[in-house]
């Protein structure tokens, strides 16, 4: 077989799988298997089944009617059955002439006509059957599975596997059943090599489902190899240097905004501030997750925490995902500190990607020489012309919507210091405290578990589209009673422009509809100061509704809003639902959140739209909420966003192999202690190049 050159397409496909090493082929694990191992009789081959015959060719010729095919009859001693195929060359009538001897495997079909199989895979006779399964690889177009195979086969020949998990650590729980009863632990070696090429009696379930052990043992390993990689980061950070940030001795800046602020602190509040202000007085970087539900109040503990960094004379960052969030904190900061900071000679600065020139130019000289205690704005904040003086704690709000990278380069902005700055990651998805713990080993986790007093619980209804005009008439009388309304426009993945021509449409005929009613549109192709200018209508009241793309979606704040509509309410998935329903029930006034759906040309819901539905309307609480939503999607794809999009664990599942992670969990810090550089060389193997990017 000759090597292809390594520009071919099929190389380029293995490096863009990330299949570089031998080991990444190794790691490489089949979707599922075909049996190639059986030759099934004609005779007994049943309709639907999925079999390889083998067979003497009788009859081959090509049909023009109904559509032009070649058609191949194959005989065994027990029976005949039709081979058909739509697409084929010329060579193919060749290879399957009267009288060879061939096998083709498929699925068999009935019929009037007797059984057939279209477009069977077919190959000569001549060769010995395999005595395992073969295996089916994910894939990609440019990659054949064939090349595929052979590739993994040849790396599994070379690849070395020495053990690294240490003798005296306790071995990984594997649970035997079957034939496998009373069997030794596997080895990854066998683990490996059983899984590429499964004996044909296994039970196949067991291994669709990942619970034979030799999926046990793989999921193990990977497990091992996240924790020791987060726990090394861990360790790696407490040996780097950070500002010790503590208040000032007299007047501390955080006493003054407590004593200014128009309501007191929950009691979880207080606590989280506790937490961070202990981590911030350590000489050691915090990298703290702040969750907590929307509405929850975590704006004023980043706040607080700013005051402590700003007392300490260290700058601080806030970031936020979008313009408009970054606004709102600006403006809410500046309202709180401004009288603060002014007494001692101290500004804020704000960055964003639509700023004039020669404001940005006066911003980036304040962040510059330091002057701007605080700085506040969007993704413009880690930019490479903004240089800080002295950047002593980032806190990034919506941590989910930033990518490691950016987290790193906010990092990046002391490398002209010995100290690294301390980071506040705030997330208001709040994830369940056993998958916090193994997810962001590497990270502290506070909670805000508790609302502020006084809000009301929004009752959430699901109605269909086809009730929308009983519904506007709704809104024109919750308009005449001075209440506020959200309504927000399908979010329609490909294509920006189809979202917007939506919210237009829908826009119109709202304001149609509500005629003397001003309604407002928002949308992200909006320049920043149209957007900044329709939200202070909205906010101060004057407007009566907002249309809007997503863009509200995090972290608006205009508390007299008491109705949000969400219009295809099916397309969102449930933590979106769950924070644009936050953006009502901010205010003592009773809140409703609607969920308008379509249910499009089936006339049904789909299974999963219908239980998020089903779930936003059964509970308000952000913990259930992200519970539910993990058993809808699964936990690779609710925490894919932390790297973005690329989830770490390919095999295991943090929720359902909770056994493998309390092993790991358990292993991970004594291997690490013990056994350093078995630690790495386990971690090199499954991340490989990837294991930089837990650092951030
Ligand atoms: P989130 O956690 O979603 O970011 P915010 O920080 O925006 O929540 O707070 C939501 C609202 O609650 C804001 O108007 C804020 O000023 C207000 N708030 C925060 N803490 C309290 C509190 N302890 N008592 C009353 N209102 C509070
Ligand atoms: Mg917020």
């Amino acid at each position: 077989m000759p090597t292809p050159a390594p520009s071919s397409p099929a190389r380029q496909a293995l490096h863009k799988l990330g299949l570089t090493r031998d080991i990444d082929l190794a790691l490489h694990l089949p979707l599922r298997y075909e049996d190639e191992t059986r030759i099934t009789p004609i005779a007994s081959a049943r309709e639907g089944a999925s079999v390889q015959i083998e067979g003497t060719v009788t009859n081959s010729q090509v049909q023009l009617h109904p559509r032009r095919q070649l058609v191949v009859t194959l005989q065994d001693a027990t029976g005949s059955c039709e081979l058909r195929f739509f697409s084929f060359y010329p060579s193919h009538h060749k290879t399957m002439g009267v009288g060879m001897r061939l096998r083709a495997r498929g699925e068999v079909r009935g019929g009037f006509w007797g059984r057939q199989m279209l477009h069977p895979v077919v190959k000569s006779a001549n060769a010995e059957l395999p005595a395992a399964l073969t295996p089916v690889y994910p894939t990609v177009a440019q990659l054949p599975q064939a090349y595929l195979r052979r590739a993994i086969a040849t790396a599994l020949t070379r690849v070395q596997l020495p053990e690294t998990l240490p003798r005296s650590l306790p071995p990984p729980p594997l649970a035997v059943y079957g034939q496998n009863a009373g069997q030794p632990a596997w080895s990854l070696r066998d683990a490996l090599l059983f899984l590429h090429r499964p004996a044909p009696d296994v039970a196949l379930a067991t291994l669709e489902d990942h619970s034979h052990p030799a999926w046990q043992r793989l999921k193990a390993e990977e497990l091992l190899a996240q924790q020791l990689s987060q726990f090394a980061a861990r360790r790696e950070r407490a040996q780097l240097a950070a500002p010790t940030l503590a208040p000032a001795a007299e007047q501390p800046l955080h006493e003054q905004l407590l004593a200014a602020l128009p309501f007191e602190l929950t009691g979880a509040q207080r606590r989280v501030v506790d937490e961070i202000a202990r981590d911030l007085g350590q000489s050691r970087p915090m990298h703290r997750l702040l969750q907590g539900d929307v509405g929850s109040g975590k704006t004023v503990v980043a706040a607080l925490a700013a005051c402590i960094c700003m007392d300490a004379g260290w700058q601080c960052a806030l970031m936020a995902p979008t313009e408009i969030l970054a606004e709102q904190h600006f403006a809410k900061l500046i309202g709180w500190l401004r009288p603060l900071l002014g007494a001692r000679g101290q500004g804020i600065a704000w960055l964003a990607g639509g700023q004039k020139k020669r404001e940005r130019a006066a911003m980036l000289q304040a962040i510059k020489d330091g002057t701007a205690a605080l700085v506040v704005g969007t993704h413009a904040v880690i930019q490479e012309q903004v240089r800080f003086a002295r950047l002593g704690l980032a806190v990034i709000d919506e941590q989910h919507r930033f990518g490691v990278a950016q987290r790193l380069a906010l990092r990046q902005k002391n490398a002209h210091l010995r100290e690294e700055p301390h980071m506040l990651m705030m997330s208001a998805t709040p994830i369940p405290r056993t998958l916090a713990m193994s997810y962001y080993a590497d990270l502290d986790v506070s909670t805000i578990d508790e609302l502020p007093p006084g809000r009301t619980p929004i009752v959430t209804r699901v109605i269909a589209d086809s009730r929308r005009d009983e519904l506007i008439e709704r809104i024109a009388a919750q308009v005449a009673a001075g209440r506020q309304v959200y309504w927000v426009c399908p979010l329609i993945e490909e294509s920006e422009a189809l979202d917007l021509s939506n919210a237009t449409a829908t826009h119109a005929e709202l304001a149609e509809a509500l005629a003397g009613t001003p309604v407002g549109l928002l949308h992200s192709r909006l320049p920043p100061a149209e957007k900044k200018a329709v939200m202070e209508e909205f906010k101060s009241g004057r407007m009566g509704v907002l249309v809007s793309t997503t863009v509200i979606e995090v972290g608006v704040d205009v508390p007299n809003a008491s109705l949000m509509v969400i219009e295809h309410a099916e397309r969102f998935g449930l933590s979106q639902l769950h924070q644009l329903r936050g953006r009502v029930g901010r205010g003592a006034a009773a809140s409703a959140c609607v969920l308008l759906y379509a249910t499009g040309d089936s006339g049904r819901l789909g299974e999963t739209a219908r239980e998020r539905l089903k779930a936003m309307q059964e509970t308000n609480d952000g913990f259930e909420i992200a519970r539910r939503d993990l058993e809808i999607r699964g936990p690779g794809e609710f925490l894919g966003a932390r790297q973005s999009g690329d989830a770490l664990l390919r095999f295991a599942d943090l929720a359902g192999d909770t056994g493998l992670l309390d092993w790991a969990r358990e292993v991970a810090p004594v291997m690490l202690e013990q056994y350093p550089e078995l630690a790495a060389q386990h971690v090199e193997r499954w991340l490989g190049s990837k294991s930089d990017y837990l650092k951030a």
